[in-house]
């Protein structure tokens, strides 16, 4: 199936200059959705990268990370955004193009040892990714690769992820 033809393009997206990936044409395709996980979850296999839990970023991370545990058999833990997460975290902070942003974990989701993929929609600089990477590996986790629908290759985002696998199932 040719997933990009259902990645719609918004141009100036959420500023100018900048050409947005909108990811909610293929969620709202039956067929492309069901595809994409399908797909997702082959890769994974066929890689040997199956985790104990996957690692999903908010938000969209959510939305493909949840299903593909469910394929696969894990655990999904979500990594969220600073003060959503009601119980004790863990947490990293990482540098945006202006200012810092943070993801958190619940202390007690992930343990030493506990074999983890870091799922996103997208990889563009890296920056989400290689902080969720560094929060895991922190706790001790055993980091077993990352996957992503899209990657933007330009960017060279997977030069700030450490040197596992690395799934992309659409490439711009
Ligand atoms: P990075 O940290 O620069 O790699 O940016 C990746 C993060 O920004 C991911 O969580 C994406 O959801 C989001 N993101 C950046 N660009 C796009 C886009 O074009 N479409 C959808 N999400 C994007």
């Amino acid at each position: 199936m040719d997933l990009k033809s259902l990645i719609r393009d918004i141009p100036d997206f959420p500023k100018p200059g900048i050409l947005f990936r909108d990811i909610t044409t293929l969620l709202r395709d039956p067929e492309g959705l069901r595809y994409t996980i399908d797909f997702f979850a082959q890769q994974c296999i066929e890689k040997e990268l199956i985790p104990d839990y996957i690692v999903g970023m908010e938000s969209r991370g959510f939305i493909f990370g949840s299903p593909l545990a469910y394929k696969l058999g894990s655990g999904f833990i979500p990594a969220r955004k600073k003060g959503k997460l009601p119980g004790a975290v863990h947490s990293i902070e990482y540098e945006l193009e202006y200012g810092t942003d943070s993801l958190e974990v619940h202390q007690d989701a992930l343990h030493p040892g506990s074999r983890v993929l870091i799922v996103d929609d997208l990889i563009a600089t890296g920056g989400t990714a290689g902080a969720t990477a560094k929060l895991v590996q922190k706790i001790g986790c055993d980091l077993v690769g990352f996957g992503f629908i899209i990657e933007l290759r330009d960017l060279q985002g997977r030069k700030h992820l450490p040197d596992v696998p690395i799934i992309s199932l659409i490439e711009y």
